[in-house]
């Protein structure tokens, strides 16, 4: 097997392995969450790490790596004996696919072999492998809400639970987790961001020479992955040796009572919700000390630990941008900075002399030599830099694509408010989510049916039962218990509610006209976004304004993407309806290819009339079939009615666009 690339050599990329490291220090800091563009290595640094913590004693044998030192009392493969054979393992690096199934998760009993051959076999899943190691999850934003909730559990409890129909088993799961998303690919439940300790955000370096190092340390590694990972065993043997360090010293590192009200003071400062937030700081805190060899928690360990762990719980709206403001930290840790004579502990450390607040001063590692990456680690995460350059993206993005030809005009848009649900009629089979009807693992039960040629989802007993019934004089049943076969085996139908493709289409034309009438078409498309965000839909947008459409968001999961190029579209020019409606029918074509259970809801925001462009009729046969609504934009005392006339031609509703909002009141005031 080849070596994994040293976590040394990853150049940059400092909150993601000070994170790491933290969390390889002490198992308390409760995980990572990293949130970056793609290519930026994040899994490689992840594999990286999971190399250099320190071997697991494991029990021989045992499936659920218990400790030979205290072996899991509830152990499946126990109980284990006080003498049990020991034997040292690499910490175990697990992943879970994005598309797992829940058995392949918490593991599974193979019911049909206790139905039919009365064996009963539990076959461990992956919570049980990553015990006392690292489970890794790619694009955890991507990952089916029910098995969110199990792996969270298990994060939270160290113990995962597997109740099924005849079993009931749990075994311990410690692990660190790590979770990756790319938030341009849809963000994740706020309440499920805060079950992760730290997160941070990455980005590939914009340094030119740094990204030419990243790139000849790769080709070197490619070329040569034996002689590469042996010039780097030094570094690689000095940080598992400080991680190591950090981990015996973790428990006698003081936490004084005035850091402690420094940490609430930060907490309370940013507005998080709960004691979490306060809890994984402090743990953070704890770790970073233990990390600088420090015995007493200073306030830049309280500043890194509150970088890593507060941005992602400040959070209150989907639509805000991450990272966290730096000065305000800066002020809280100013204002509750202990004086120094209450600090019984005074500078003992060297590295502390310099005093609170004294720049960016490098600590040297406390291994002294060669140890230069790790230490570079520490100092790098006190510059603010890095995320501030993460703020910029996001406003660059938001702000900076007002140019573009034609006369055209940037509407801001209100807060957005709640929306009535809009469904896509009938039964689909898409992924779940919130929206409209649909067929699913994790529904209710409607009905039973005969397991398809790849073996059931599941078994529903009684049906089972009921189905084996009216054979058993023939198969010779004498005594008790019912004589089985693999055919009577029926499946549970469930039916839930599952997640769609909202695509909007909206007219940005002169016709939609003044400032005010664009500023309520976009609050009321923030408000269906926000709506889509809450139902796990995917969304895009179509717009046509001046000589053409365009996809001004291809369909994706990520309502902060749609937000922010629905806030930088300027409005003006023609009216191309045609054009708008047949881009609409090409996204809803390709996308069909791509996710074809995904089923379409179409929205299109317009006052309907047309001044330019093809056919408004054949470009709305060519959406024929897919669920429409019009939200109606015309306003005046004077109306034409385009809009009724374009619903018509598409079969869709009609919604007037003041009554998105009124709606919502009207039904509130009758309740
Ligand atoms: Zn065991």
């Amino acid at each position: 097997m080849n070596p994994s690339y040293p976590f040394s050599a990853v150049v940059g990329l400092a909150d993601l392995k000070l994170a790491l490291v933290l969390n390889a220090v002490s198992s308390r800091v409760g995980g990572v969450l990293v949130r970056g563009e793609k290519g930026t290595a994040k899994s490689t640094v992840v594999r990286a790490l999971a190399a250099q913590l320190p071997q697991v004693a494991v029990v021989a044998g045992c499936r659920f790596h218990c400790d030979p030192r205290a072996p899991d009392p509830g152990c499946p493969d126990g109980p284990h004996a006080p003498d049990a054979a020991g034997a040292l393992r690499p910490a175990s690096l697990v992943e879970l696919p994005v598309g797992a199934s829940e058995d392949r998760l918490v593991g599974s009993l193979d019911l049909e072999r206790a139905l039919t051959e009365g064996v009963k076999a539990f076959e461990p899943g992956l919570l049980a492998a990553a015990h006392r190691g690292v489970l890794y999850v790619d694009e955890v934003n991507l990952l089916h809400d029910h098995l969110v909730d199990l792996l969270l559990d298990a994060a939270a409890l160290g113990v995962c639970y597997v109740e099924r129909e005849t079993v009931s088993i749990r075994h311990a799961a410690r692990f660190l987790l790590v979770g990756t998303m790319n938030p341009e690919e849809g963000e994740l439940r706020p309440q499920l961001l805060d079950r992760f300790g730290l997160t941070v955000e990455v980005r590939a370096t914009r340094e030119p020479d740094e990204r030419a190092e990243v790139v000849r340390r790769r080709f070197a590694f490619d070329a040569d992955p034996e002689g590469f990972a042996a010039r780097w065993a030094a570094e690689e043997a000095a940080l598992a040796a400080r991680i190591a360090r950090a981990r015996a010293v973790l428990g006698s590192v003081r936490l004084p009572d005035s850091r402690l009200r420094q940490i609430t003071a930060v907490c309370a400062g940013f507005e998080v919700d709960g004691l979490r937030a306060d809890l994984v700081t402090a743990h953070a805190a704890v770790a970073h000390a233990a990390w600088q060899g420090r015995d007493v928690v200073t306030r830049e360990d309280v500043r890194v630990a509150a970088r890593l762990a507060l941005p992602h719980r400040r959070r209150r709206d989907p639509f805000d941008a991450p990272g966290l403001d730096e000065r305000l930290l800066d002020e809280l840790l100013d204002q509750t900075e202990p004086a120094v004579s209450e600090d019984p502990e005074g500078p003992e450390d060297p590295d502390d002399s310099g005093g609170p607040g004294s720049g960016p001063h490098r600590p040297e590692g406390p291994d002294g030599s060669g140890g230069s990456s790790d230490s570079s680690d520490s100092s790098d995460s006190s510059d603010s830099s890095d995320s501030g350059a993460g703020d910029g993206a996001l406003d660059g993005a938001s702000g900076g694509s007002g140019a573009g030809g034609g006369p055209q005009d940037v509407a801001a848009a209100g807060a957005p408010f709640r929306v009535p649900v809009l469904k896509v009629a009938g039964v689909g089979a898409g992924v779940a989510g919130r929206r409209s009807s649909g067929r699913g693992r994790h529904g209710r039960t409607i009905g039973t049916r005969v397991p398809s040629g790849a073996g059931p989802a599941g078994i529903d007993l009684p049906a089972t039962l009921l189905a084996a019934a009216p054979h058993q004089l023939r198969r010779g049943r004498r005594g008790p218990g019912l004589v089985l076969r693999r055919d009577d085996l029926r499946e549970p139908v469930r039916e839930g509610r599952e997640g769609n493709l909202v695509l909007f289409v909206v007219d940005a034309s002169g016709s939609m006209g003044a400032r005010r009438r664009m500023t309520a078409v976009k609050t009321a498309v923030l408000s269906l976004l926000l709506d889509a965000y809450q139902r796990r839909d995917k969304v895009g947008l179509v717009v046509f304004r001046g000589a053409s459409a365009t996809v001004a968001l291809p369909p994706t999961s990520s309502v902060e993407a749609g937000a922010a190029r629905l806030r930088a579209l300027p409005t003006g020019g023609r009216t191309p309806l045609a054009e708008g409606l047949a881009t609409a029918a090409d996204v809803l074509r390709v996308e069909r290819l791509r996710d074809p259970d995904r089923r379409p809801l179409l929205v299109v925001v317009t006052d309907g009339r047309a001044t330019s462009g093809g056919d408004v009729t054949r470009a709305a046969a060519a959406l024929a079939g897919v669920t429409s609504v019009v939200v109606d934009c015309e306003s005046g005392p004077v109306r034409l009615g385009m809009a009724h006339a374009l619903a018509l031609r598409l079969g869709a509703r009609v919604l007037p666009l003041e009554s998105l909002g009124d709606l919502v009141r009207d039904r509130r005031k009758a309740s």
